[in-house]
């Protein structure tokens, strides 16, 4: 079968691999469609954090696909389902698991990352992992499950956005579209910020959406801020920059008595100034990872037809240039760009 394999720092390429044999309790799933998200890109330039990753791997971890065989043990799924799979496989068994915190269990693993991944024609997984797709959701559309069950927690779970709320989202990247897209969907009045460089495909990509933006190295935010929330400050922020001058302009712009809710990982804050967030009682909350509810909120906001995937999901990279989609990536030249496994 045809797969996307890491063989060095910054340096993928399709090769051949041997189809996948599922053992009794283990389903077979035929890809479809697979996501490059985030975590791929810094997987793929092997840089802190990720060096531990085996190579050669066959990466990725968010896909969609349909169940091609099962295992002599597995009664839930049969021949022909549409899947997705829950990629961060918690233990089951830590104080956290049990404690219905699975999302920051003390040990678990990902599917790409400790183990061949799905950027291939073929994956096996436990059925304890997958979720069944509605039927009317088309298998392009659910590839990005995984990334928008990470903004169904953050916007559902973790953060206080009701209609009509003012809701900043900092980073136009994948994770911060979705976060504006399903704050957004429930009616929050919702401006994505980005940098220069987000200002050739990202935030496009976001008014097409219908959402506003800002770009905060070409416009004047203290102005472009008070005017949009009446000199208060926004109800809502999301940080997903993944740096700390995220955070800082989180809680500069976020109202009194507002939320911050930090989902990228920004880094070393240790110079951040509390003393204002404390006199404005600011709530400063984090969002990590995601829960079998949070993936079935996504594929019902999904299937509800409450945010335009179509829009989101670029599947104009072949899977036989993968290097093309990964460097396009770093570059912001897309946002979540798709590689379609069904006609290689
Ligand atoms: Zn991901
Ligand atoms: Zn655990």
């Amino acid at each position: 079968m045809k797969s996307i394999v890491q063989t060095a720092p910054r340096s993928i390429e399709l090769s051949e691999r041997d189809r996948p044999v599922p053992d009794d309790d283990e389903v077979l799933v035929r890809v479809h469609y697979a996501g490059l998200c985030g975590s791929d890109a810094h997987a793929y330039t092997y840089e802190e954090g990720y060096e531990w990753i085996p190579i050669p791997r066959i990466m990725g971890h968010e896909y969609s696909g349909e169940v091609a065989a099962v295992g002599d043990d597995v009664t839930e799924f049969a021949v022909g389902d549409p899947v997705v799979e829950e990629p961060i496989h918690d233990c089951g068994t830590c104080f956290q698991c049990k404690n219905g915190q699975e999302n920051v269990c003390q040990n678990f693993e990902i599917t790409g990352m400790h183990n061949d991944g799905a950027y291939a024609e073929y994956t096996t997984v436990e059925p304890d992992d997958l979720h069944r797709i509605p039927a009317d959701l088309p298998l392009r559309q659910a590839s990005i499950t995984e990334p928008l069950s990470i903004a169904t927690r953050a916007v559902f779970t973790q953060s206080t956005v009701t209609p009509g709320d003012t809701v900043l989202v900092e980073g136009p990247g994948p994770i911060g579209v979705l976060v504006a897209a399903v704050a957004d969907s429930m009616g929050a009045n919702v401006v994505v910020s980005g940098l220069g460089k987000d200002g050739a495909y990202r935030l496009p990509l976001v008014e097409e959406l219908g959402i506003d933006t800002l770009n905060v190295e070409v416009d004047d935010i203290d102005s472009y801020v008070d005017a949009r929330t009446d000199g208060i400050g926004f109800d809502v922020v999301f940080d997903t920059t993944g740096h700390k001058s995220g955070v800082e302009m989180a809680v500069e712009h976020v109202r009194k008595g507002g939320q911050v809710v930090v989902v990228g990982l920004p880094g070393d804050t240790s110079d951040l100034f509390m003393t204002p967030i404390v006199r404005g009682e600011i709530e400063v909350t984090t969002s990590y990872g995601s829960t079998w509810r949070n993936f079935e909120q996504a594929l019902r906001v999904m299937a509800n037809d409450a945010i335009d995937v179509d829009t989101i999901v670029d599947t104009s990279y072949s899977v036989d240039d993968p290097t093309a989609a990964f460097e396009a990536f770093l570059n912001s030249e897309t946002c979540k760009p798709v590689f379609s496994f069904v006609d290689v």
